[in-house]
């Protein structure tokens, strides 16, 4: 176990420091652009693929940075460029992320290379859990995967929604149930391959913030795959669904400690770092409101000289720096093999997700009627920030959560 410091080491600040570079050189002067687009910015993703940031070396090597704080340091600083082109570079990880999570080391080497492809050729790859009828309730998921044992291929059907790079991926991953009387336990996550026959794009959803980042219906129409392309593989699911099982036989335990699912395996694994990523937008915001702030005169003087601007910034900053110590708390956490007792990682999340929708809306207050034109950045920020009390886990559900882990109790 490393020695507790909260001083980043060399190597942390010199990619931090390479990161702030892109996103102040080349993700701020596009991110208006893109925005308005509201297109997948190519350009943009294949620029960080030149240089090694979008690649699975790159985010492998955060990964692993035995401190745990490597991925957040990494997401705050290119959310902090701009968080619709950092989705669209980024948004490739949480599909890695569920065959880091759920695979084995053969299925994590064929397929997380080929969800990044090259800088020549570059891809992206979606994670496909959410659906119409299942979106906080897990549990609910329909898409159905039946094994047809004769050709040792499983066969998925179903509609997923909201998937980020939803049917522009080369690799989807997509959970499904295998025993629908289990539920949440009786799901497994699949790898579709790059051109599968049956799988399609439904609907491109049009969006209030994150705009750069594409976000669509994923259907799944008699789609079928390789044995292989179940994560973890058949035996282990086997022993998987035979626990369940048993469990749910002994109707008072049922629902008790069979194991993790799918989704939430990826999800826990992911949301500290999203959590940094709202502290990125977050501290951008709050750096525009200082800047003007001090430079804007308003009654003979800069506004920041009046209390009630000069402490709402105050606050600003403490919520920031108060979300960071969360998010790098978690990490850490995880990276060091602790358990998170009283569900640390989504309090991370929820803490941060609520801190950037607060702080950039105070960032708009203070940069008055400017700061609702797009002459600015901060509106942006403030549309930008509300997806993080809502994707991965809404506020509410890691309430719930963090709830249900410090109480012990089923609170609903
Ligand atoms: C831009 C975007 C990108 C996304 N990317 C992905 C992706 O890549 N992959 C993927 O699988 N999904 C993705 N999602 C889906 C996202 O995770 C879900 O939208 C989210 O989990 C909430 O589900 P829902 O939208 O169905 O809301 P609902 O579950 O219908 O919730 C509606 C409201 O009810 C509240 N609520 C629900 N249950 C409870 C409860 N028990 N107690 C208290 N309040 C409750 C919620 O907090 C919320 O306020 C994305 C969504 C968006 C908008």
């Amino acid at each position: 176990m490393s020695p507790f410091s909260l001083e980043l080491g060399e190597d942390q600040l010199a990619v931090r420091d390479w990161l702030h570079g892109f996103a102040a050189d080349v993700m701020r002067p596009a991110a208006a652009e893109w925005d308005e687009r509201e297109e997948t910015p190519w350009p943009i993703i294949q620029e960080a693929a030149k240089i090694g940031i979008y690649s699975l070396d790159f985010y492998a090597q955060q990964y692993f940075d035995p401190s745990g704080v490597g991925i957040p340091v990494a997401m705050e600083e290119l959310f902090w460029g701009d968080a619709g082109l950092g989705l669209a570079i980024v948004g490739t990880t949480l599909a890695a992320v569920a065959v880091l999570a759920n695979g084995t080391d053969e299925q994590i080497g064929t397929w997380a290379p080929q969800m990044f492809g090259t800088p020549d050729d570059v891809k992206v790859a979606a994670f496909c859990s959410s659906e119409p009828d299942a979106g906080s309730d897990v549990s609910a998921l329909r898409t159905r995967a039946v094994y047809d044992e004769a050709k040792d291929e499983w066969v998925l059907n179903g509609t997923k929604t909201w998937a980020t790079n939803g049917g522009i991926a080369a690799v989807h991953v997509v959970v499904a149930t295998v025993d629908p009387a289990l539920g949440a336990r009786g799901q497994a996550s699949f790898v579709v391959p790059p051109a599968t026959q049956g799988l399609s794009q439904g609907q491109k959803f049009k969006k209030h913030g994150i705009r750069a980042s594409h976000t669509a219906e994923v259907v799944l129409d008699n789609v079928r795959v390789p044995g292989h392309c179940l994560l973890g593989g058949k035996e282990r699911l086997d022993e998987r669904l035979a626990r369940a099982r048993e469990r749910a036989a002994g109707a008072a335990k049922a629902g008790s400690g069979a194991g993790k699912n799918a989704a939430m395996a990826t999800f826990e694994a992911s949301r500290p770092a999203v959590g940094a990523q709202a502290i990125g937008i977050a501290r951008a915001a709050y750096e525009v409101a200082l800047d003007y702030a001090k430079t804007r005169v308003q009654f003979g003087r800069p506004i920041i000289d009046n209390q009630g601007v000069a402490f709402t910034l105050a606050d600003m900053r403490t919520r920031i720096d108060a979300a960071r110590l969360l998010v790098w708390r978690a990490s850490w956490m995880a990276a060091n093999q602790q358990p998170f007792t009283a569900a640390e990682g989504s309090m991370s999340k929820l803490y941060a997700g609520e801190t950037a929708k607060w702080v950039t809306a105070q960032a708009m207050q203070i940069l008055g009627g400017n700061g609702f034109t797009r002459e600015y950045p901060v509106e942006r920020m403030h549309r930008d920030s509300a997806i993080y009390t809502i994707f991965e886990g809404t506020s509410e559900i890691q309430r719930l959560v963090i709830a249900r882990t410090i109480s012990g109790l089923p609170i609903r």
